[in-house]
């Protein structure tokens, strides 16, 4: 799970990582707001969950309000390499003296953590390293072995911070360790670690994080709340929350024919099943969702997933289709009747088993004599039939 820059600073912040003062905005008046309240120059920053922003046009400096207003209405209806801009960070500017690149992050080969870094930063790390590959230090830090102040301080004097940064580089990297491990991070990542300040000023230098990637592991999310603070609620689905919290891979598509398999691919194909089904029948029946329920296709793994298909106001009839592999086509069957027990207004179900035990299971479904289960044995079939009735009912109603 990736976090957009304005919720990486939050997790920055809370471990003490000195961050510019920053608010998050999501269209020109509070924008200008939030200019007005931190200053000028300020800079005004798309939230993407992409990098290269800045070659994007997606960071610019805005010495006043006007400017800073202009900015966002250039950046907010941006798409960058893709993603569609989810409003801006307004953050003071600072005036950079050095750029400083870290990064920390699990690494699967060694099975330990890599520490990503060069003293001299400023253009995006993977450039660095192609042109000056010397200058991009690659450490270590195991989960076996402390990493504290003193590991740090050699670490920073390894990655070569001027003799100045070095304490405080340490207590960032300490900060920035604590900030993975307490989060369940697979990416801590601050490009750039900048030093600012007023050249002329030494006391006034100091090093700052004017820019955080941060992901999370999914796995890890049990144990964080499920990581609630950072989801989004302008943009997230109410059925595919649902999903998500059961643990199922499921993308809402907004068609009549929800549809139900195990295995990506399989899945996949069943969609387009459908959606060719609906083109064939000249109805322009659509696939309601995409559920991929996984291997171990339980009874109650089936129950949640017709739970959460049937809630769906759009649905008109189901197609599950089902290849029976460790959990056989007959244990599916039980969970598909175990579900229309307990679900209260059911619609069609059209249910295709192939493999493990296919025929005894469409054998179970055909003998609960339930009007609304329909058997077939080709994928072909079954999508004809399931989009036929979708848009039967959908013409019924109308
Ligand atoms: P990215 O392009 O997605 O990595 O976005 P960044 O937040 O790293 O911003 C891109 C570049 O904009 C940085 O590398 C800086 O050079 C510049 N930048 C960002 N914040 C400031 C700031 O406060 N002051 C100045 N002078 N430049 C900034
Ligand atoms: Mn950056």
């Amino acid at each position: 799970m990736d976090l957009y820059e304005y919720q990486a600073r939050e997790l920055l912040d809370e471990q003490g990582i000195p961050t510019p003062r920053a608010i998050f905005a999501q269209n020109s008046h509070e924008v200008a707001e939030a200019a007005d309240a931190l200053g000028y120059p300020c800079v005004v920053k798309a939230q993407v969950k992409i990098g290269h922003r800045g070659q994007a046009g997606g960071v610019k400096l805005a010495r006043t309000r006007d400017e800073a207003v202009l900015a966002a209405e250039q950046i907010l209806p941006m798409t960058i390499h893709g993603h569609k801009v989810h409003g801006v960070l307004v953050a003071e500017a600072k005036n950079i003296l050095h750029e400083y690149y870290v990064s920390i992050s699990v690494d699967r080969s060694s099975r330990d953590f890599d520490v990503l870094a060069t003293a001299n930063g400023g253009t995006e790390v993977e450039e660095i390293a192609k042109e000056h590959p010397e200058a991009v230090k690659r450490l270590h830090i195991t989960s076996l072995e402390d990493f504290d102040i003193e590991a740090a301080r050699r670490m920073a004097n390894a990655i070569g911070f001027y003799h100045a940064d070095v304490e405080q580089a340490a207590q960032i990297l300490l900060k920035m360790w604590r900030c993975f491990k307490d989060n369940d991070a697979t990416l801590v990542e601050i490009n750039p670690l900048a030093k600012i300040g007023d050249p002329d000023d030494e006391s006034s230098k100091s090093l700052c994080a004017l820019d955080a990637k941060i992901s999370l592991d999914g796995n890890a999310a049990f144990r964080h709340d499920g990581w609630r603070r950072f989801e989004d609620p302008v943009h997230e689905d109410p059925f595919e929350r649902r999903a998500n919290e059961h643990g199922l891979h499921y993308v809402h598509l907004h068609g009549e024919v929800g549809v139900i398999g195990n295995g990506a691919g399989l899945v996949m194909s069943s969609l387009d099943a459908v959606s060719g089904a609906g083109e064939d029948q000249g109805t322009g029946i659509k696939p309601a969702n995409f559920l991929d329920i996984g291997g171990g296709a339980s009874a109650e793994v089936m129950k949640e997933s017709l739970q959460i298909v049937l809630s769906d106001p759009q649905v008109e009839s189901v197609f599950i289709n089902v290849y029976g592999g460790i959990t056989s086509c007959e244990q599916v069957a039980e969970g598909i009747l175990e579900a229309i027990d307990v679900l209260e207004g059911s619609k069609p179900i059209v249910v295709r088993f192939d493999g493990n035990a296919a025929a005894e299971g469409l054998r179970i479904l055909a003998e609960s004599r339930n009007p609304n289960i329909h058997v077939c044995t080709t994928m072909e079939e079954a999508a004809q039939l399931a989009a036929r009735i979708a848009a039967d009912v959908k013409e019924g109603q109308a």
